[in-house]
């Protein structure tokens, strides 16, 4: 890169010219020129920080001329200048300094630079034996008698400008002007790595603040947080992590179902809200840890295998509190509400077949229905029956709540005999039919042998749930079909209907308690979405499986198996 040279003084370029042969003289010059250089070199490159660089460059420049100032101006947004004084200059001639520097960068294809804004923004490095007596008005010229400019390069591009200044004429010789380019040189590309390594730096810091952040949240996290290596070793628990497992007393080396639950998430499984509990299950709740575990994969490398896993635990307590106290509640009111229905319901008995039969005389004595219908008793009897077949709906919520509290509380107990599965769906598909009249149920018995050990009514409860369903929820009528087959040595029992069908993104959860879908059409139905759960209960307590599929579009069918012999989980 050429370098510009202005000067007051005339300048020759005599230096380093080329000759052919090589005198004594030159010799021993090259020589000390290359020490000079070798010894300067060494300075920039152990030089840390832009001002080691500075104090490098101007103990290198000193050697070669005596002079006022040296600046060096980077290029970037904004601009960076640094004037570096050789003693204490006055303002005046800084000022000048500045000017100077402003035009010269335009020789130099700098964009336009704003004088104002260059000296606001310049930075007077001083050496730190002049920093005490830096600037004084009194000191020194004010003109500036010779200025050399010099482009500071980096691979061919042009990263600043450095700028020399002195009072007197004539000071930069052009005999000088290759060993002072190269110190340039050398200073360029110091300055380009300090301005590396201090972008280094800053994204260093920056990535240090994250992860001093990141790791400020875990710590004050109310859920704990456990992340293990790939091999299952713990590498992270964070504060209530500790804490909760602690409470708990749960080992987390020792115990069997955390290991298990981690080596789960290895192998790939994502385990979600498992529970854990401390302590017996007594009087008050025990404390129960939710925890749930996914593997760990490296962003972009999901098909690889885990480098860890990550779970996290809540204290569930409280909601397993709640849970107790709502369950204790339903439990009480249903045996509550059980204890009038029995003489409500023995005493419409009473009173229908009293009317009935006072009725039945007078149409004997009348000996005509007609005038029988009319009598005050009639209406009494219609609205006697209205009474009965509500407190048989009201019975059955309560004994849904009932069955809700013994499978809650694991006390569905089982009464087994020996029936035949075709004649218990034989029974139940009757007593459907008989309120279903714009349906038409059909049995179909795909076995022979139908002999089964089970609780006869509570196959009869669950049998009777799914063809209610059926009914209920296919309101134009239609076919509703009951198959009796084989799964697998067990009995396979399919119930299809034509009705609304369930949306496939239910299925799953209509077995759970108290779950009703939330579409605007089964909305219309009563029900309070206990039958299923009760039902799924009912055949899980017998060995068997109960699942249901829907039929693209039209109506559902639910499933259940049953072993032949009670096989009780
Ligand atoms: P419910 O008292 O609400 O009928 P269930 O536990 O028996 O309670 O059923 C749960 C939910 O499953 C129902 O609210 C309904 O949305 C859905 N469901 C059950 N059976 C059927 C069916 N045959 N067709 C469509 N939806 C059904």
């Amino acid at each position: 890169m050429e370098s510009i040279v202005q000067s007051e003084s005339e300048l020759t370029d005599s230096a380093f010219h080329s000759s052919h042969i090589l005198s004594v003289d030159r010799v021993a010059a090259i020589r000390q020129e290359m020490e000079y250089l070798n010894t300067i070199g060494k300075r920039f490159v152990a030089a840390i920080d832009r001002f080691q660089v500075h104090r490098a460059l101007l103990a290198a420049l000193q050697e070669l001329y005596s002079f006022s100032a040296c600046s060096i101006l980077l290029r970037g947004d904004p601009f960076e200048l640094s004037i570096i004084p050789c003693y204490p200059l006055s303002e005046a001639f800084l000022q000048a300094v500045v000017q100077r520097i402003a035009s010269a960068a335009r020789v130099i294809d700098f964009p336009h630079i704003n004088v104002e804004e260059l000296a606001v923004t310049s930075y007077l490095d001083a050496p730190d034996e002049l920093s005490t007596v830096l600037v004084q008005d009194t000191v020194g010229g004010s003109e500036i008698g010779s200025c050399l400019n010099i482009p500071l390069t980096v691979e061919n591009r042009i990263v600043g400008m450095l700028s020399l200044f002195d009072e007197h004429v004539g000071t930069f010789d052009t005999e000088l002007l290759k060993l002072t380019t190269m110190i340039a040189d050398y200073a360029a590309v110091a300055l380009e790595n300090v301005r590396l390594r201090e972008r280094e730096t800053a994204l260093w810091r920056q990535a240090e603040l994250g992860r001093q952040r990141l790791e400020l949240i875990i710590s004050s996290m109310a859920e704990g947080l456990l992340i293990t290596d790939a091999r299952g070793a713990i590498t992270l628990l964070n504060y209530s992590a500790q804490h909760l497992l602690t409470q708990a007393q749960i080992d987390i080396q020792q115990d069997i179902p955390l290991r298990s639950l981690i080596d789960k998430a290895l192998a790939g499984e994502t385990v979600m809200n498992q529970e854990f509990t401390a302590g017996e299950i007594g009087e008050s709740v025990p404390l129960t840890l939710s925890i749930s575990a996914a593997p760990l994969h490296e962003a972009n490398q999901l098909q690889l295998y885990p480098i860890g896993v990550v779970a996290v635990l809540n204290d569930i307590t409280s909601n397993k509190q709640i849970e107790k106290l709502k369950d204790e509640f339903v439990s009480v009111v249903s045996h509550e509400l059980r204890t009038p229905l029995t003489p409500i319901k023995g005493f419409t008995q009473h009173l229908i077949r009293r009317i009935d039969r006072r009725l039945r005389k007078a149409h004997q004595e009348q000996n005509n229905i007609a005038s029988a219908r009319d009598l005050p008793e009639s209406y009494d009897l219609r609205s006697l029956h209205i009474v009965q077949s509500q407190t048989e709906h009201l019975e059955r919520l309560v004994n849904d709540l009932l069955d809700l509290s013994r499978v809650q509380w694991g006390n569905l107990n089982l009464q087994y005999t020996s029936f035949f599965l075709a004649d218990m769906l034989a029974e139940c598909v009757y007593s459907a039919q008989v309120s279903a009249e714009q349906h038409t149920i059909y049995l179909d018995i795909q076995v022979q042998d139908t002999k089964i050990l089970a609780d006869q009514t509570r196959i009869g409860q669950v049998i009777g749930n799914i063809l209610d369903n059926a009914v209920k929820y296919s309101p134009n009528g239609g076919q509703v079909t009951v198959q009796l087959g084989d799964l697998d040595g067990d009995y396979l029992v399919n119930i299809t209907d034509q009705g609304i069908g369930i949306n496939p993104v239910y299925l799953d959860h209509i077995f759970e308690r108290f779950y009703r879908l939330r579409n605007s059409a089964s909305r219309q139905y009563s029900g309070i979405g206990l039958g299923l759960y009760v039902t799924r209960a009912i055949i899980e307590r017998h060995g068997g499986r109960i699942w249901v599929t829907n039929n693209q579009g039209v109506g559902c069918t639910f499933s259940f198996t049953l072993p032949r012999t009670p096989r009780t989980s």
